[in-house]
């Protein structure tokens, strides 16, 4: 043996030791940690972008919304695929209210006459835009049916703030009908919004600027929003409750007991419908009035004003209120050593037309784990706990079918479910992670496992990257460097989570690789097989990465021998919101001395253009001080309980404790399957009882975004100091409560790892 050869031969030998030698995964013995790995490389070998290609172009190939016939088509393909692989699958069905249009007008009636087509044309080269008998026309599910005609006025986003700004030049909406553009909330918000200021109808639109020219070459040609392209959507008051109007709380089953179609509080107050740029442009460029403000304008080639004018609208929309079927399929592993304990992983299969893009991109890769799965299983593969793959029908209405079925299932899921993992389309580019801060670290471990497709490195190390180019302040970056885990931001709402996070306390995250691609055919009927392999993930390597990213996830949580959430990420990042809080009433105080201050001088009176007046901001209270030490010593509690939890938890891990198992880490996982649960109040939010989660929320104003702590922090946006007082309390002991039990876990812990 040459010496050059005995080094690498030494080299080698050294490398394949320490390769042997990997620290054991999180919650895992050496042993168990061992066999895991084995298993959990086996999974990452079988997914192929073929198959995920191949299910792609399967189930986007004709239209398949809700009560469509391939929507119902597609679930039965998918049962017989997972049952063809061994697998346990079934059909859940729901009965739930989704309105489909009969008439829909949207026209200029004054000064001139125009009449919008309210159509999108097909594309020569893409072959499944021409589907028109069956695609679903361009409407917003769940706009009450409506006739007005009244004078126009555009409100930018729509947003609360929008309104302020119409206020200061001295616009009122009452009576007139909104046009507003998408972007800055979720679509629902802009009605609700326009109805609460006195308008009687709604119009929404896609300007360029956000989706088309303005950002990229427009569809066939690139990938962006044409002129004759509208996004459909759901306009149902999901801030207030999400899932089948009609059945608020219980699943939607044939004999279900329903409300009353007037008493629904989830329908829009007034008539909305979205519209194009093409359609659009002639109804904007009819505005007098105002010049928008600068930032209102968008990238229409005309002055944008404000109105209202001569200009006048007719709005028209009747729907069909029926109740139509869903198909939710559900595949059930059993537990080989605690079925009792579920992990539960979904993405839906209805989309708005083909949506190749939405969801089908999700879809697929989880068809494709699912497979995985199945084959480990005859190899001999024992999961400890239960696992339940769920394929959701009527996500885009309403998130329909996720919420029937675990509303169906609220007993059960509250006892059993570890943690619910979701995707909903799929792209190219780093992953973003959404979820409970107590999976932060479980996912960041997932995820050093999984190689980027792009940059052959860790897919975490990628995310903790992108995380410090993209932090706006010397503070945000200063926190993405902290620690060696890339941060998960909060879940609001959006996709099918909602109901296990927020309505039941299930710890939850929602992943996707994304946005290195423009997109401008959300919801529309060019979001197909065509354009997804023309301008997204082309070759569907991404698409392979998610299915071997959510499949590591589901695997290592369903084998773990002690679960590995962890609270210090929770506790630190709870730390943060409380902060975000206080600087929140901070700067609303100072807004409102400034503002008072200005009034006193004449500033407004002495800034307002006698040809173009704006009106001068009412008065408004200082805002007091508001208590949070409650908040605050629960925190600290928090803190400390978390601290030593950790200590615990690394100290049975090195102890060889979670070798003998048993009793006493089953006693302790038993804890811990609550701790998510602990954040949840019964009574829910204020005005929104079904929204149970104290942490995190859609805004009811923002509608997907998060709100962290949004008790408190509405009430304090909102003005209502008394209710803040209140909430403050509310949150304080849910935190408490939390500590409590991982104090519980901790003893427990401590009982069985040597001292
Ligand atoms: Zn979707």
């Amino acid at each position: 043996m040459r010496r050059s050869s005995l080094v690498l031969f030494v080299f080698l030998f050294f490398l394949l030791g320490a390769a042997n030698d990997q620290a054991p995964l999180a919650g895992y013995s050496r042993d168990s940690s061992r066999t895991e790995r084995d298993w959990e490389t086996k999974f990452r070998a079988i997914p192929t972008p073929a198959n995920i290609r191949e299910y792609n172009q399967r189930l986007s190939a004709r239209p398949h919304h809700v009560g469509s016939p391939y929507d119902k088509d597609n679930a039965e393909w998918m049962l017989g695929q997972l049952k063809g692989w061994g697998l346990d699958a079934q059909i859940e069905n729901f009965q739930v209210l989704f309105p489909t249009p009969k008439e829909r007008v949207v026209e200029l009636v004054a000064p001139t006459k125009f009449v919008a087509k309210l159509q999108e044309p097909p594309v020569a080269v893409d072959p499944t835009s021409n589907q028109q008998n069956e695609q679903l026309p361009t409407y917003n599910a769940y706009s009450i049916d409506g006739d007005v005609t009244a004078p126009l006025v555009y409100v930018n986003y729509g947003i609360p703030e929008d309104y302020d700004r119409l206020q200061r030049l001295g616009v009122s909406v009452k009576g007139a009908i909104v046009i507003a553009r998408y972007g800055h909330s979720w679509r629902g918000i802009k009605p609700k919004v326009a109805a609460e200021h006195g308008a009687v109808g709604c119009i929404i639109y896609s300007d360029p600027r956000e989706d088309g020219y303005f950002q990229d070459d427009v569809f066939p040609q690139g990938p962006m929003r044409p002129r004759e392209g509208v996004q459909r959507g759901s306009v149902m008051d999901m801030p207030t409750y999400p899932g089948d109007p009609l059945t608020p709380g219980v699943g939607a089953t044939a004999n279900a007991k329903r409300l009353a179609l007037k008493d629904v509080p989830t329908i829009t107050k007034i008539p909305v419908l979205p519209i194009s740029y093409g359609d659009a442009q002639p109804l904007l460029a009819a505005l007098k009035g105002s010049m928008a403000p600068q930032e209102w304008r968008g990238s229409l080639p005309f002055p944008y004003r404000v109105g209202p004018g001569q200009a006048k609208v007719h709005l028209r929309v009747q729907s069909n209120w029926d109740l139509k079927t869903l198909y939710d399929v559900i595949v059930k592993i059993p537990g080989a050593q605690y079925p009792d304990e579920w992990v539960v992983r979904g993405n839906h299969h209805d989309a708005w037309v083909n949506g190749s893009q939405d969801p089908v991109s999700g879809t697929s890769p989880l068809l494709e784990e699912a497979r995985g799965l199945a084959d480990l299983l005859k190899q001999g593969w024992k999961p400890k706990r239960t696992i339940i793959y769920c394929i959701w029908d009527g996500e885009e209405p309403g998130l329909l079918g996720s919420t029937e079925w675990a509303e169906e299932h609220a007993d059960e899921l509250r006892q059993h479910a570890v943690m619910y993992v979701n995707t909903d389309s799929n792209d190219r580019g780093p992953l973003m992670a959404l979820g409970s801060h107590s999976l932060e670290h479980f996912i960041n471990g997932v995820t050093q496992d999984i190689t980027d497709p792009e940059k052959n490195m860790p897919v975490a190390k990628r995310a903790y990257l992108f995380a410090i180019a993209h932090s706006k302040t010397e503070e945000e970056r200063k926190r993405a460097r902290e620690g060696s885990d890339f941060r998960i931001e909060a879940l609001g709402s959006g996709s099918d989570y909602t109901v296990f996070i927020d309505h039941l306390g299930i710890a939850s995250l929602n992943l996707a690789y994304c946005c290195e691609d423009q997109q401008g055919i959300y919801h529309s009927i060019y979001d197909d097989f065509y354009w997804y392999t023309h301008f997204a993930d082309t070759d569907f390597v991404y698409g392979r990465a998610l299915a071997q990213t959510v499949g590591t996830a589901v695997m290592r949580m369903a084998d773990a021998d002690l679960l590995p959430y962890n609270f210090s990420n929770f506790a630190n990042t709870v730390h943060l919101y409380v902060d975000e809080l206080q600087k929140l009433l901070k700067e609303k105080q100072e807004e409102s001395v400034e503002r008072d201050k200005e009034l006193d001088e004449g500033v407004y009176e002495a800034t307002s253009d006698p040809k173009h007046p704006t009106v001068a901001p009412p008065r408004e209270d200082i805002p007091p001080h508001l208590n949070f030490a409650p908040l605050e010593n629960a925190l600290d509690m928090l803190t400390r309980s978390a601290e030593r939890y950790e200590k615990d938890f690394t100290k049975a891990e090195q102890s060889g404790a979670l070798a003998s198992g048993g009793p006493p880490v089953e006693k302790v996982n038993q804890l811990l399957i609550q701790s998510e649960r602990r954040l949840t109040d019964p009574n829910g939010l204020p005005h929104r009882p079904w929204f149970k989660h104290m942490i995190y929320a859609p805004g009811y104003y923002t509608g997907y975004g998060a709100k962290t702590i949004p008790g408190v922090r509405e009430a304090i946006e909102q003005r209502q100091w008394q209710l803040a007082d209140t909430e403050i309390v509310r949150v304080a002991k849910v935190l408490t409560d939390e500590a409590a039990l991982i104090d519980s876990a901790s003893a427990a812990l401590e009982g069985i790892a040597p001292k």
